[in-house]
């Protein structure tokens, strides 16, 4: 039987013109939301929206402004926006520290840890002052592990430690603010790094409890079950969604994850 938790109300699910945000966005729909596709890439906004049956409202979550301007006329041609995944963010490349110039460092923090607060608050100052709304943000494994991502990594961990900050401030207001935390999930920019070969599918895989990646609606499931009435009282945690690889990347001291039997 189809599941109707959206129940026909409005989502804004930002990045969502590729990969996790497009796959929620998805997962979304088919759950009876009415859903808004947010991505700073205009034209793939608009062909991804087509594509799965969602409205599309392009937009730079590093601009305030744009932000702002999109969420006042997504409510005023749609309707209250009840639910939002904060998900739009960009990866960097791997390296020593001292290598990564900064304004690359500014650029991934611009993104994944500002534009994330952006539009939380362009949400969630509307969503308070009605009394209800679900938000969700991507972080990241590493967020809870070190990685030569000397940016992202940290811009994750800030990410996650938001959701918990702004479920305590909104939660008296009715507004629920969770994280999920992704593994390796096959997305463009995942698929492009093992296409050029600079990583290996081999280990991505090698330190998961079950031995595989993720696949896109995965996460999606998992940022639908944060928004719905099921997860009524869940609201500042960080659910990684990541094949166990959070709970066995240690093994690797015990000689790796064990086979199975
Ligand atoms: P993706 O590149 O397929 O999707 C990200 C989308 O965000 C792109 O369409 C991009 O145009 C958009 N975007 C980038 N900057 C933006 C901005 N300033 N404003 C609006 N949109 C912007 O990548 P993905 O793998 O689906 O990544 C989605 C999220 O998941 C990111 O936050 C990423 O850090 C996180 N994540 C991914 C993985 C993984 O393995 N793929 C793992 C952990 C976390």
């Amino acid at each position: 039987m189809k599941r109707d938790e959206g129940r026909g109300r409005i989502a804004v699910v930002t990045g969502g013109a590729s990969g996790i945000g497009l796959a929620t966005a998805s997962v979304l729909i088919e759950r009876g939301w009415r859903v808004v596709i947010s991505d700073i890439n205009a034209k793939a906004n608009q062909e991804s929206a087509a594509k799965i049956g969602a409205e599309s409202v392009p937009f730079d979550v590093t601009d305030e402004h744009a932000t702002e301007t999109a969420f006042a006329d997504i409510e005023a041609r749609l309707g209250p926006i009840e639910a939002l995944f904060a998900n739009a963010g960009v990866i960097q490349s791997g390296g020593r520290a001292e290598n990564l110039p900064l304004a690359e460092f500014d650029k991934v923090i611009a993104a994944n840890l500002r534009g994330v607060y952006v539009s939380c608050l362009a949400a969630g100052k509307r969503m308070t002052k009605r009394g209800r709304g679900g938000i969700v943000i991507t972080g990241s494994v590493t967020a809870s592990r070190t990685a030569p991502l000397h940016a992202y990594a940290p811009s994750k961990a800030a990410a996650v430690h938001m959701a918990a900050c702004l479920a305590a401030d909104w939660g008296r207001s009715g507004v629920r603010v969770n994280a999920v935390s992704p593994g390796y999930v096959g997305t463009p920019p995942v698929l492009a790094n093992i296409e050029r070969g600079t990583r290996d599918p081999k280990l991505l895989i090698e330190g998961s409890a079950l031995g595989r990646m993720v696949d896109p609606e995965e996460i999606g499931r998992g940022v639908a079950f944060l928004l719905s009435d099921d997860a009524s009282a869940i609201t500042g945690i960080n659910l990684p969604i990541d094949a166990g690889w959070l709970a066995s990347s240690h093994l690797t001291t015990y000689g790796g994850v064990p086979p199975a039997r």
